[in-house]
């Protein structure tokens, strides 16, 4: 697996406290926090502390200590802002972008969550 991490990509300075950031959730290995240019409602974005690039790269190196906080960790603010449905909320959509095709901008792993108004089909085709 060959990733380059770029360590002043914007996620790394919001992980670092260079730029500030509206906090969701933070624990060991993970930090939530609200998306600068919301596409709804709700839109929380959810990263790894550790400097992975993308989903494959965090999916293949990351501990599984790691892995299992960050899948607990948007489990758990999918219960706490009410969308998820087996708290009797109506939804919510996960997001990962990945690469040029994934169309994704900031090269340190991050997981969209979006609710809070019915979001459409997955893709406009
Ligand atoms: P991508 O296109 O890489 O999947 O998503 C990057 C997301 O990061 C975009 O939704 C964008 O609005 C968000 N974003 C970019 N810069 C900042 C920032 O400085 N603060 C926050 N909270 N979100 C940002």
């Amino acid at each position: 697996m060959a990733y380059d991490y770029d360590s002043e990509n914007i996620f790394a300075k919001i992980l670092r406290g260079e730029i500030p950031n509206d906090t969701v959730m933070e624990t060991d290995h993970c930090l939530a926090f609200r998306d600068i240019a919301p596409q709804a409602p709700v839109h929380v974005l959810v990263i790894p502390k550790g400097a992975y690039v993308n989903f494959d790269h965090f999916g293949s190196e990351a501990s599984d200590a790691e892995l299992v906080d960050f899948n607990r960790t948007v489990a758990k603010i999918a219960n706490e802002i009410g969308a998820a449905p087996g708290n009797g909320g109506e939804g919510y959509r996960l997001i990962v972008n990945t690469g040029a095709h994934g169309v994704q901008d900031v090269p340190h792993f991050h997981m969209h969550l979006l609710g809070g108004r019915r979001l459409g089909r997955m893709l406009s085709l």
